[in-house]
């Protein structure tokens, strides 16, 4: 047997002995290429680490610390814990992870050094600010600790090192305060009352006024009240400390307030918020110290010119809280001169830098000015569109640019109410406070907000909310109010920031106001005023009025006006409106809308000269009893789309058939039901019969859309006799080159549509030869049950046009109706299942499938498919812009909404063109470039190797082959 010569066995000997040296080789490169990974996965960034661009990692504030400290600006230096790390946090069940807090300690040791200072120390010890802040700023959400480091030990070397007990011992008292309620959730009122009685003890009024050796009691009182309460000792260890605190933000992205701030501004739940860890500088050392926050521009009007207020001697969120009225921001010019001169040069570098209005923090220790954080200022749409056509006349942003600066959603504040001026000669100012958020409002008067979420919810009140000052757990009746008065705080006080944002009028700082929140009263101008009385505020001038004055809608012109041309060069979806009534299609027209996209018919039945001809229609008993009511509702019908088509003069004009089961439309009072018995030669409990047997278990499901023209198919003949008639006298009288578009509601089976559609050719074609009319005319339908979207290519057979009706699509896709859904999706949203309400907010996931698949098989069908969106989703910005991605012809929406919908398409075009040209970032590009040489060197290593390895294992196996044949030879000789 000759084994050795056989050239398959060496093959695979061969084979063997090389695939263990690769496995050995890439053992070793896949385990150094691991560990690389793991030690690149970085949690904590220095401040110079960073920039600007990376606020995903390291939310808006840390990165703009960042960028501001590469910018060389005064910034009290700290690190920045990553918004990953929030995550991780928790993946793991709410715990940071040893690797997390090893990298935290590392950086605190950096810091340390760089400071001079030690955490803990008797002689010079650290303190620290511990600062949330996510990607997108969310103002008030979470909270800030200030003073970190300090324990019965370091207050002494700080005492010591400040030369200022007082100050260190006061420092101390607040950061036991701050870091119960924030971190430990003891609440705070235990420790205010320790302090107001241990002023009364002493005399005094203000805690200026305590001594060192009171706030040494006052201390000892509060660590009791933390035992008392946690059951253990106020941690001394500033570690431990920092670590607590590091976790109270993490789980601050969880509470309800910030679950119910995300829901109103489309944040996502799973972005998670990166923690700032800063050296803390002092506001409260004395009078050369302060406190403050200022925009470059006015954020109410847009004005250019710097805005804010400060407080000397004051720390951290004093200004915010209202608890002293802050000075504005010039008067630091008198008060320190050179500071004021220094924030003025660093605040123009910064608007010159980010290029747009900044909105920043500082603090001033001893004359020395300190920057504290920037961002984009929030800012009112009147503001940012002021700041907007600003900028692109300075020359400083483009037009697209301009475009993309302004909040689509914010628009909606421009769109409403301002007081009637005929009204408002009449009104009886009882006071005035600071302006806080534009807009006019009149309601009635709550004092929690509570009470005016409830009374504006289920009685639908318009309401105003009357507060001492407000805080973020008023979020929600602040939302649901009209306005927002309160007694104390300034411009930037939590009221008026968050009003701002909503763009809720707000009134505050009213000062003259007595008020007892408790016994729901407030007197003002010589007015007793309760809950439930009339007030009218107006967030422009800052009035507050008696009553309740009459308010009047807005219009587009101006900055608004030049924004929206700017839009409309941009964008690529076409603006329709939601209108039944030429007053709506005139006011859409004026906001610009290109078409209707939805008119309703059945609302023009409930008219009281039309809702007995609808009920005869629906008591008939024979076909022709039933044609003969419906003959006379045509002129009425007809009527309305005359004037419809005469208001849009030629624009499209989608006109839906009946679509409500007809149950809405019979009478319940017993007076009506007798007349319509008299009018139908029937009794009363005939009429009441047949009403009952109308009853259904689920009329959203029921006997409605074009099931009513499949049962009776007189509906549509009649209404599209009124349709074409309608047309073909304007087109006749006006020359409108009118095309109607008939749309067939509630389709799911390609025969259901086939029968209705021939009853409205048939009826059509008749009218057309009755007028002697070649008028050409479209039939549609709408999509909104999930079958008609799975089934969308052979429907396409039958419709010119689809239109979405995304309210239906949306109940019948989630299984729960609009109407009921209220009642549970609050649990949702707390328990994290859903993030937002999927009938305001397009659920992309689910029924945007549906949308995206239906879309594809109608134009597979028929390429040259309209298609359009009619739902309330058409004029909310995040789902014009899926509506843009899915490449929908138009979208459809409330007049109110179509410049909201106007402005959001262009974004939605600008940022896809963007995002083609530059698929890929700079930053990736180096990355990616990095990676490939990386690559490639491993690669040629890997050949050079495996070359290596065979030319061994080749010898190798010449040796073994070699000693083979001599064992063999020997053993043959032998
Ligand atoms: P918010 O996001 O609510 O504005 P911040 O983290 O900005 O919370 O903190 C609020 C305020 O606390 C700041 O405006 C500043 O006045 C004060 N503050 C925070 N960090 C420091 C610090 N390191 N030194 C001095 N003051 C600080
Ligand atoms: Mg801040
Ligand atoms: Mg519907």
């Amino acid at each position: 047997m000759q084994f050795v010569g056989n050239n398959f066995v060496r093959d695979c000997m061969l084979s063997v002995i090389l695939y263990l040296y690769w496995v050995l080789i890439f053992r070793n490169t896949l385990k150094s290429l691991f560990k690389g990974d793991i030690a690149m996965s970085k949690f904590v960034y220095r401040f110079e680490e960073g920039n600007a661009n990376m606020r995903e990692l390291l939310g808006g504030k840390g990165a703009n610390l960042a960028e501001m400290t590469n910018l060389g600006l005064p910034i009290p230096q700290g690190f920045t814990v990553t918004t990953e790390a929030c995550t991780d946090y928790y993946k793991q069940g709410k715990k940071i992870s040893d690797e997390i807090q090893e990298q935290i300690f590392a950086e605190l040791k950096v810091l340390e050094e760089k400071q001079g200072k030690k955490f803990g120390d008797t002689e010079s010890p650290l303190l620290v600010s511990v600062r949330s802040g996510a990607r997108a700023s969310m103002p008030g959400m979470m909270d800030t600790i200030l003073n970190l480091g300090l324990n019965d030990v370091s207050v002494e070397g700080f005492a010591k090192k400040t030369d200022n007990p007082r100050f260190a011992y006061d420092s101390y008292r607040r950061f036991i305060q701050m870091f119960s309620d924030v971190v430990m959730e003891v609440p705070k009122s235990l420790f205010e009352r320790v302090l107001d009685e241990i002023k009364e003890a002493k005399g005094v009024k203000y805690d200026m006024e305590l001594t060192a050796d009171d706030l040494k009691e006052v201390i000892a009182k509060f660590k009791t009240i933390y035992k008392d309460k946690m059951g253990e000792d106020f941690p001394q260890d500033p570690k431990v400390q920092l670590m607590e605190a590091v976790k109270a933000v993490f789980r601050s992205w969880d509470n309800e307030r910030a679950i119910v701030y995300r829901r109103m501004n489309d944040i996502p739940g799973d972005w998670g918020t990166a923690v700032n860890v800063q050296s803390m500088v002092f506001g409260n050392m004395g009078n050369t110290s302060g406190t403050g926050v200022a925009f470059t521009r006015n954020p109410a009007t847009g004005e250019k010119g710097i805005f804010g207020e400060y407080l000397i001697n004051a720390q951290g969120e004093d200004v915010v809280a209202g608890i002293r009225t802050p000075q504005p921001i010039t008067k630091l010019e008198e008060d320190l001169p050179e500071c004021f001169a220094k924030f003025m040069e660093i605040a123009n570098t910064l608007e010159e830098h980010y290029r747009d209005m900044q909105d920043m923090e500082f603090t001033i220790e001893e004359g020395k000015l300190y920057f504290l954080q920037t961002r984009n200022g929030k800012r009112t749409a009147q503001a940012a569109l002021q700041i907007a056509c600003d900028l692109v006349d300075e020359g400083k942003i483009t037009e697209e640019e301009a475009v993309l600066r302004i909040e689509a959603k914010s628009l909606d504040q421009l769109l409403h109410p301002t007081f009637d001026p005929e009204a408002l000669k009449n009104g009886e100012c009882i006071g005035q406070a600071l302006p806080a958020s534009p807009g006019a409002a009149a309601g009635k008067v709550y004092f929690t907000a509570e009470d005016a979420k409830n009374a504006h919810v289920n009685r639908g009140e318009r309401t105003i909310l009357v507060r001492l000052e407000t805080s973020p757990e008023d979020i929600e009746g602040m939302h649901a109010s009209e306005g927002v008065l309160t007694v104390r705080g300034g411009m930037t006080s939590h009221a008026a920031v968050v009003a701002r944002g909503m763009g809720t009028c707000c009134v505050s700082g009213c000062g003259d106001i007595s008020i007892s929140e408790e016994d729901k009263v407030f007197e003002l101008g010589g007015k007793t005023i309760h809950q439930g009385d009339y007030i009218s505020l107006d967030g422009s001038t800052g009035k507050i009025y008696y009553g309740d004055i009459k308010t009047v809608e807005a219009t587009v012109s101006g900055n608004f006006g030049r924004i929206m041309e700017w839009a409309d060069k941009f964008r690529k979806l076409q603006v329709r409106t939601n209108a039944d009534t030429p007053a709506d299609a005139a006011n859409a027209v004026r906001f610009g809308a290109e078409g209707i996209g939805l008119c309703r018919t059945e609302h023009m039945f409930f008219n009281p000269d039309r809702i007995p001809k609808i009920r005869q229609m629906i008591l008939s008993q024979t076909v022709e009893q039933r044609e003969k009511a419906l003959n006379a509702l045509t002129p009425f019908q007809k009527g309305d789309f005359k004037a419809l088509y005469e208001t849009m003069e030629g624009r499209p004009v989608t006109i839906r058939f009946l679509d409500p089961p007809l149950h809405e439309f019979v009478p319940s009072d017993p007076a009506d039901i007798d007349d319509l018995a008299v009018q139908m030669m029937m009794t009363a409990e005939q009429v009441q019969e047949i009403c009952d047997s109308l009853h259904e278990f689920n009329p959203m499901m029921g006997h409605r859309g074009c099931r009513l023209a499949v049962t009776y198919p007189e509906i549509a003949r009649m209404q599209t006799r009124a349709v074409m008639e309608a047309a073909i006298e304007v087109k006749a009288e006006k020359g409108y080159d009118i095309v109607p578009e008939i749309m067939i509601p509630l389709v799911g089976e390609k025969k259901e549509l086939k029968y209705v559609k021939d009853v409205v050719v048939e009826t059509a074609e008749l009218v057309k030869k009755e007028k002697n009319s070649d008028i050409a005319y479209h039939i549609g339908t709408m999509i909104e049950i999930p079958r008609a979207a799975l089934l969308a290519d052979e429907i396409a057979e039958e419709a010119e046009f689809f239109s979405f009706g995304t309210n239906d699509l949306t109940q019948m896709t989630f299984g729960f109706s609009r109407d009921d859904a209220g009642k549970f999706l609050d649990e949702y949203y707390k328990k994290k299942i859903y993030e937002s309400d999927p009938f305001a907010r397009l659920d992309q996931n689910g029924v945007g499938q549906l949308v995206a698949m239906a879309a594809a098989k109608g134009r597979k069908t028929r390429p040259d498919i309209k298609l359009g969106i009619c739902g309330e989703h058409g004029g909310d910005p995040s789902s014009v812009e899926f509506c843009h991605r899915v490449g929908l012809t138009y979208v459809s929406c409330s007049p109110f909404r179509v410049p909201i919908a106007r402005l959001a398409a262009a974004q939605a075009a600008i940022n896809e063109s963007r995002a083609k040209k530059s698929f890929i970032d700079d930053e990736t590009k180096e990355n990616l470039k990095e990676a490939a040489d990386k690559a490639q060197a491993i690669a040629k290593d890997l050949a050079q190797a495996s070359a290596e390895v065979a030319k061994a294992g080749l010898e190798g196996l010449k040796a073994g082959i070699e000693a083979a044949k001599k064992a063999f030879d020997e053993s043959r000789k032998a």
